[in-house]
């Protein structure tokens, strides 16, 4: 069939879903941290898996570069056109798939289409009286396709692990149109490949997820949050290690954050929230505990693990949250560390992993090599230690410009990850790898892993159409033009 591409692109989902305009459009084409700003030549907003299936067809047989985009909450530019890019581009938006299928409290599933927002299925496994773990501070607007697509870690990990392991199945459209059907609900099914994780994490360079089948769990009867203050990250593992040990697979959050982060967040969070502890600490800790059996259960073990530490002389201070609001707010302080960090200014940020026991000798050492590169600098240090994730983020001095903070990012990058690699760590524990990391990995990841990765991609889209210049490069450097 021939006519203009854009026409036909158009005509599938309809004119009022096809977006054009420079206003339209302009949500989808920045990121959160205004770091990124690209140009598309449109966004389509299909509403049903035959219309994303009748998209990818004719984006192979037009050579058209697609790019999936859920809540746009990513932090790797992922989402949004090639820095590089001409503007050929089409966004294809899933939030007009946001349907909840199937709760299902037999099988102790959720099936859902990919636009769903990861809030609103949290409140649907609520209503269910089972849990949906997953917990991130961008919940209110990400899309379950897009957690997918990034495996998204967040504050639950330590309990329920990575998105990774809250999967059953996954609907998706391959670069060709062909649908795959894999909605499956099934906890064993040993059946060759698992297909399923080359969608999770895939970043939509592989296809399009358009449903999925979730695991739930059961609603925890009692959960119990404390903010500890103590005096360095040594301190802050050997609490955890504790609290692990006391507590098991009950132990359900261990965050820690530096006192830059929580002053950042005390000064800037919208609700003027207040301070936790009477006096100010080197480090925070929250500390979380989730019991199943009676919800009197966490408050003693929680009481337990805070007296025995307190004892050892491992934690200065610490407090229990008494009621549901205040449990709220102590998780509001770490989660709103995100963008309290917004009004200090420029900032180099770092999604990283080290081995647990690894993070106070990491840290001393960052820290150190940082400030030699840019006294002043203030670093805003915050993550779920209990996975061995640092959020490390560098904020710059004040008094100094956005652009002379930023002249210092490499030689801060290189820095950073060379400690990364020296720990044996990952350039990307949570958020992924997107356009922002591409580079980073290709230098960084083991070969023989590239040239499988390649290899899948060629594949899956022979016609490099999916996501293109997101990930990895098809081919070798050396071979590109
Ligand atoms: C304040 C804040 C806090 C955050 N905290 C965390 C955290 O604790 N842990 C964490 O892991 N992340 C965190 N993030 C990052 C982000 O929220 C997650 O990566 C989230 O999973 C992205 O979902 P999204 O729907 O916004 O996806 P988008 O940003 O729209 O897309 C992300 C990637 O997935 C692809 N994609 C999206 N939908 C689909 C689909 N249906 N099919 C195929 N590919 C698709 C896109 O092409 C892109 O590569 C945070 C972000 C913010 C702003």
């Amino acid at each position: 069939m021939s006519g203009d591409p854009a026409q036909r692109f158009a005509a599938i989902v309809g004119s009022s879903h096809a977006l054009t305009k420079a206003d339209q459009m302009a949500a989808y084409i920045s990121d959160t941290r205004g770091r990124y700003q690209g140009s598309a030549r449109m966004v389509l907003r299909p509403g049903s898996v035959e219309e994303v299936s009748a998209i990818l067809h004719l984006a192979s047989e037009t050579g058209t570069p697609i790019i999936p985009q859920g809540g746009n909450t990513g932090l790797v530019a992922g989402g949004l056109p090639l820095r590089e890019g001409e503007g050929r581009e089409i966004i294809v938006s899933l939030s007009r798939m946001n349907r909840i299928l199937e709760v299902d409290t037999d099988t102790n599933t959720m099936t859902v289409e990919a636009g769903a927002v990861l809030q609103t299925i949290q409140q649907a496994a609520d209503e269910a009286n089972r849990l949906y773990p997953l917990s991130l501070g961008a919940q209110g607007s990400c899309q379950i396709g897009g957690t997918i697509s990034t495996n998204a870690g967040g504050t639950g990990v330590l309990a329920y692990g990575n998105t990774r392991d809250l999967v059953m199945g996954l609907e998706a459209v391959l670069p060709s149109g062909a649908v795959w059907n894999g909605l499956s609900r099934l906890r064993k099914d040993n059946t060759g490949y698992d297909l399923k994780h080359l969608f999770i994490g895939g970043e939509g360079t592989l296809g399009i997820v358009t449903k999925a089948v979730l695991k739930l769990f059961p609603k925890p009867r009692g959960r119990d949050v404390a903010m500890v203050g103590l005096s360095s990250p040594r301190a802050a593992l050997d609490l955890f290690n504790a609290a692990r040990s006391m507590a098991g697979n009950a132990l359900t959050a261990f965050e820690l954050m530096v006192d830059t982060a929580m002053e950042f967040t005390l000064l800037h969070a919208q609700n003027k929230p207040r301070r936790p502890l009477a006096a100010q600490h080197p480090w925070y800790v929250l500390l979380e505990v989730s019991s199943g059996r009676l919800a009197d259960d966490a408050r003693l073990l929680i009481e337990d693990i805070l007296s025995s530490a307190l004892e050892r002389g491992l934690i200065a201070d610490a407090t229990i949250a008494e009621s549901g609001q205040q449990r709220a707010n102590f998780w509001a302080l770490r989660e709103d560390m995100s963008w309290a960090q917004k009004p200090e200014g420029a900032s180099i940020k770092h999604d990283i992993s080290v081995p647990v026991g690894a993070i106070p000798d990491f840290i001393e050492e960052a820290d150190a090599a940082v400030l030699a590169i840019t006294p002043g600098a203030r670093i805003v240090n915050f993550g779920h230690m209990g996975d061995g994730n640092l959020h490390y983020n560098i904020s710059q001095p004040i008094g100094w410009t956005a652009q002379q903070h930023f002249d210092r990012e490499p030689d801060i990058n290189e820095a950073v990850y060379a400690l990364i690699a020296k720990y044996g760590g990952s350039i990307s524990a949570e958020h992924g790898i997107g356009q922002m990391k591409r580079d980073r990995l290709a230098a960084s990841k083991d070969a023989t892993a590239l040239a499988m990765m390649r290899q899948i991609k060629t594949a899956l889209d022979p016609g490099n159409i999916m996501n293109p210049g997101k990930v990895i490069w098809p081919e070798e450097p050396a071979n590109r033009a």
